[in-house]
This record gives C-alpha cells, sequence and structure tokens, in this order.
C-alpha cells in the first residue's frame, strides 16, 4: 500500500491546512485535464489519500493500521489480544480488571507481562450516539429517538 504522507508529501504530524494545501498543489499538478490521461492514476491516488486523511476519524483507523504494519516490518511481535481485558464492560468491571475513573474514562490493570509485552483489548459497551435519523434535521418528532436526539448504542 503506498504510504498516504509520501504521497502528499506531507509529516505525519501535519494539520489538516497542510494537508489541504498539499492536496491542492498536486491535484493541480496531476489532474488529467492538465497532465494528460496518463495521470489518472496518480490523481485517483492523490484524491484518495487526501479523502482518508481529511477526515478525523479515518486518518486515526489509517495511522493505527500503518502503526501495526511498521512494527511487524521492525521485526517485533504483533500487537496480541489480551483477552483477560477484553469483552462486555459489565463483566470486567466485575472482575476488577478494568475500572471507570470518570464518564468517558477506562482504566485497564495490566499486569507485569501484559505491560512488557503491550496488546490490544476490545471493550463492548453501549455509548449514547447522536440519533443519525433526525440529527440536524430539527424534526420535532422521531421515531427512532423519541426526540432526545441521542440513542444508546
Ligand atoms: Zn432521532
Amino acid at each position: 500500500m503506498d504510504d498516504y504522507y509520501e504521497l502528499l508529501g506531507i509529516d505525519r504530524r501535519a494539520g489538516h491546512a497542510e494537508l489541504r494545501r498539499a492536496f491542492r498543489r498536486l491535484a493541480l499538478e496531476w489532474h488529467p485535464d492538465r497532465a494528460g490521461a496518463g495521470a489518472t492514476a496518480t490523481f485517483r491516488n492523490i484524491h484518495a489519500a487526501y479523502t482518508v486523511l481529511a477526515d478525523p476519524i479515518s486518518r486515526a483507523a489509517y495511522d493505527r493500521r500503518q502503526g501495526a504494519a511498521d512494527t511487524v516490518a521492525r521485526g517485533r511481535a504483533p500487537s496480541v489480544m489480551l483477552s483477560r481485558l477484553s469483552g462486555p464492560i459489565a463483566g470486567l468491571l466485575a472482575c476488577g480488571v478494568v475500572r471507570r475513573t470518570g464518564n468517558d474514562i477506562i482504566e485497564l490493570l495490566v499486569n507485569a507481562d501484559e505491560a512488557a509485552t503491550g496488546g490490544m483489548v476490545t471493550i463492548a459497551m453501549r455509548v449514547p450516539v447522536r440519533c443519525p435519523a433526525c440529527v440536524g434535521k430539527g424534526m420535532a418528532a422521531c421515531d427512532r429517538c423519541g426526540g432526545k436526539r441521542v440513542l444508546d448504542e
């Protein structure tokens, strides 16, 4: 896979303005109207890279995937699932392996081995999300959320 940051010629820490400047410059340079039909593939790649990196959520996911790939490339152990710390939140809280220290903060109580190797956990929990049926539409009555504008999912 192409490195999107390399493709756009920007640093991994580049902010949105820098990203947009780089994209505009390259899009002008590689636009098929200007650079010819041979530039179509490059133009598409540049556009794909920009689309992913311009969205904070997809950029974070991309960075995580790249980070995992870098770890493997350096010959270190790939991230392992820590099953002891994974599962539905209620069960993990009951076992005392995680604890909530705030509304949005979950602490994982790792042991020395887990701390040394690192790893990944997946925790299932219900979280409030904006109702996709009526967000931004100003609907007084909404069947999905009953007008509360948020859903637990
Ligand atoms: Zn709604």
